[in-house]
């Protein structure tokens, strides 16, 4: 019989080794890099690398940036998107055993901090799709997910239906988000989620005029609706798949059967061999 830490030890060595294989793999092509771009940094596919905890008392060699110094006064430069990569992503390469977390709708103090518990606990990369007025409601929070390694993605400042607003409402629930994501964490956001994943044309075409890339998702276990932490966990289990792209929620209202089973499924899904991935910070 394996005692639990004996169990935890070993899910950290594969965690470990999964990391250093996606690394040693030079020249390799990040899962994120659409259009057949090869990752830039030089086969080490950063969006594998772990997310490396604080050592307990030890001082960061270089001061974190305050907040003003992460506020540019010149105007942020956007990537140019290739047509390709202007289009929603829904999977990952299915050659990879990697699955992409991402969580929406936070930060929220109730459940947001639990997750990035669970997150540093199996050394977890994922994406959170922010929104704009709870950002701003919690800006230490959205400094802590991008402390702990995690991505930070737009998914508009007050999660409206894009399909039925003007180009220039869309513009402003984009750019709004955009801008004080970078204020508050030095990042400019290169992904964009639509609310529902209702895209419209606007909000294509705006989220490229911004630089942002458009991810979807491959596995909904519809978390939002409440239906017993046992009903995620099965529908996740059920339907993920290499390359899968994972949609979990943490803010827009109790989540806590999403964190409960977030606790039974992560430890399965490493132990099944995946590997977690999110874009490049
Ligand atoms: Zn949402």
């Amino acid at each position: 019989m394996l005692s639990d830490r004996q169990i935890t030890s070993r899910r950290l060595l594969l965690v470990a080794a999964g990391m250093s294989l996606l690394g040693a793999a030079a020249g390799c092509r990040s899962p994120w890099s659409g259009g057949g771009e090869v990752a830039a940094e030089a086969g080490v596919d950063e969006s594998a690398l772990p997310v490396a905890p604080p050592a307990p008392g030890a001082l960061p060699a270089t001061p974190p940036p305050a907040p003003s110094a992460a506020a540019p006064s010149v105007v942020p430069v956007h990537k140019v998107l290739t047509a390709a990569e202007a289009k929603p992503v829904y999977e990952l390469d299915a050659e990879r055993r990697v699955v992409a977390l991402t969580i929406d709708d936070g930060p929220d103090p109730r459940h947001t901090p639990t997750v990035l518990a669970l997150l540093q606990q199996y050394g977890i990369r994922a994406t959170f799709f922010l929104i704009g007025e709870n950002a701003v409601e919690h800006p230490a929070l959205v400094r802590e997910i991008a402390d702990h390694g995690h991505h930070i993605a737009n998914h508009t400042w007050t999660h409206p239906d894009l399909r039925h607003m003007s180009d220039a409402k869309v513009r402003d629930e984009l750019e709004r988000t955009s801008d004080l994501l970078h204020k508050t964490t030095g990042r400019l956001p290169t992904w964009f989620r639509a609310p529902g994943g209702d895209w419209s044309d606007a909000s294509l075409k705006v989220a490229a005029d911004l630089g942002m890339r458009n991810m979807a998702w491959s596995v909904d276990p519809r978390d939002w609706a409440r239906p017993g932490t046992s009903v995620i966990t099965d529908r996740i289990l059920k339907d993920v798949r290499p390359g899968a792209i994972v949609l979990n929620h943490d803010g827009g209202g109790d989540r806590s059967q999403t964190v409960a089973a977030l606790k039974t499924y992560l430890p399965v899904l490493i132990d099944s061999g995946y590997f977690f991935t999110a874009p490049p910070n």
